[in-house]
């Protein structure tokens, strides 16, 4: 019972490897991903073109990929009625893991806040309608995004997605039971508060991810962000929490599989106590 045997399984839980900065080596990307140990890659399909390119991606790679479908808020101009009934069709037919990424993105002048508005509510709705996780996106817009998802206090878990925020949020996100997507924006050398921050988090609602083809961490080879930086990102983001990469891997995967019923076996399940499972922040 005291050993571990092999290295947990890693689960990218939020990437954009339907992007076109893959095309011209998309297989290869995935083969060097399974190579360094990451089992899953959740792939959002954030608008109805990608979500036919995260189909086909799954269906490219049925055991290495999951896909999320949803309207990003950058997106937003492209929202109509009738896209809210082909968001619904897409999920009844394709079967993603979760919604999203739908939120808020205050960082740039459009869309327009109606706009983001109308999406957001649309996909909350439809979140609610399938029980299903809500990915969350959300740049510069805490307050609103608390305000919107407190309207909504019966859904499935939120994950939210490349978490940045302040006090508040992360105070309002451990309450409501959030999940936390941490990736290379926590790297970034000026990131002292975002890790200061990240450390509250309970560590059963950590989860790691790229964002890949965006946010490559510092150290990445590369400035096109891979599934495959994985396993160095979770080294290096791994004493936020004291804790070593291992525990970071075994831990954020059993999330991971738990949120989004991915059915992985993470060896050491059953020893709950040696990184901190189930448990607020310990210090
Ligand atoms: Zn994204």
């Amino acid at each position: 019972m005291s050993a571990h045997p092999g290295p947990a399984p890693i689960v990218d839980t939020h990437a954009h490897l339907d992007d076109s900065a893959f095309d011209a080596d998309r297989d290869g990307v995935l083969a060097a991903s399974r190579e360094a140990g990451v089992a899953r890659v959740i792939n959002i399909g954030y608008n109805p073109a990608s979500w036919e390119r995260s189909r086909q991606l799954r269906e490219r790679f049925p055991d290495q990929i999951e896909i999320v479908l949803g309207l990003h808020p950058l997106d937003a101009m492209e929202f109509r009625p009738a896209l809210t009934i082909a968001l619904q069709r897409a999920i009844e037919t394709m079967r993603p893991v979760a919604i999203g990424e739908a939120g808020f993105d205050f960082s740039r002048r459009m869309p327009a806040l109606a706009d983001q508005e109308r999406a957001f509510q649309a996909q909350i709705e439809l979140a609610a309608a399938f029980g299903l996780p809500l990915v969350i996106h959300q740049r510069a817009a805490g307050d609103d995004l608390m305000l919107a998802l407190d309207r909504a206090p019966d859904l499935a878990p939120i994950v939210l997605h490349s978490f940045d925020g302040n006090q508040r949020l992360m105070d309002w996100a451990i309450e409501r039971g959030c999940y936390f997507g941490v990736g290379g924006l926590a790297l970034k050398p000026g990131s002292t508060d975002l890790r200061a921050l990240l450390r509250q988090a309970p560590r059963d609602r950590l989860l790691l991810e790229t964002d890949s083809p965006y946010l490559a961490p510092p150290a990445a080879p590369s400035r096109r962000n891979t599934p495959a930086n994985l396993p160095a990102m979770a080294a290096a983001l791994a004493p936020i929490w004291s804790l070593d990469a291992e525990a970071v891997c075994r831990l954020t995967t059993r999330n991971a599989s738990r949120l989004f019923g991915l059915g992985l076996a993470v060896a050491g399940a059953a020893m709950a106590a040696d990184d901190g499972e189930g448990g607020l922040n310990q210090g």
